[in-house]
């Protein structure tokens, strides 16, 4: 089977899952190619994927030169660098990472145009991950409207854990996108994307389910 037959059959068979898990319309699904050499993004591409995730700015930013006018939206889900915020901005069509008032300021600064998430850490989080902690997260949506950023949602990645522990923060992210009244919900990965269907993310953001192991 071909690279590109693969990806779609994978996709095909979570999105005829996600037709029978999801309360409501179900997730889309963000395809993360962090660390993928070029040739499978644009199989990725061919196999149906439009929306793509990526970490690391300048990856991004060669990617998204490599693939020219490709009708792709990326979405960039790893740690705002001050240093690298501007490519991100010129570059990225949504902001999923947003987790300091600082780089929503940049972005403001800026002009960003694009959508933005803001990320929350799971309670327990390891000091060094991304994301507001989660008693925190009401004032920086807050912050984040009144610089003017589009902000459409929040953004989670869990911690590797019992499901029940998954489902809680899956849950805390709900009632933060309900009480600030954002659209979208994006958590959900390769390990835990029945469970975030299930609990009604929007978004889910999947690398290794659709395209096999990461390269190092
Ligand atoms: C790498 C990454 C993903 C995808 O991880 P998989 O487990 O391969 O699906 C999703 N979200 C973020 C923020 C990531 O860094």
């Amino acid at each position: 089977m071909s690279l590109v037959d693969a990806i779609r059959a994978r996709r095909q068979a979570i999105e005829r899952e996600l037709a029978s898990l999801a309360p409501g319309p179900p997730p889309r699904i963000v395809c993360v190619t962090k660390t993928h050499p070029i040739e499978v993004v644009r199989a990725a591409i061919e196999a149906g994927c439009d929306l793509l995730g990526e970490n690391y700015a300048q990856e991004l930013a060669s990617k998204h030169e490599a693939l020219g006018e490709a009708a792709v939206r990326w979405h960039f889900i790893g740690r705002l660098q001050t240093r690298r915020i501007a490519t991100v901005a010129r570059v990225a069509d949504v902001v999923e990472s947003l987790a300091r008032l600082e780089e929503a300021r940049r972005l403001a600064s800026m002009g960003y145009a694009g959508d933005v998430l803001v990320q929350v850490a799971p309670p327990g989080a390891p000091p060094g991950r991304n994301g507001v902690d989660a008693r925190e997260a009401g004032t920086l949506i807050e912050q984040v409207r009144e610089l003017g950023l589009r902000l459409r949602g929040v953004m989670g990645v869990a911690l590797p854990g019992p499901e029940d522990e998954v489902r809680r923060f899956f849950r805390t992210l709900t009632g933060l996108a309900e009480a600030y009244g954002l659209p979208e919900r994006s958590f959900g990965m390769s390990a835990d994307w029945r469970v975030a269907t299930t609990e009604g993310a929007t978004l889910l953001r999947l690398g290794t389910a659709l395209l096999g192991p990461r390269p190092e």
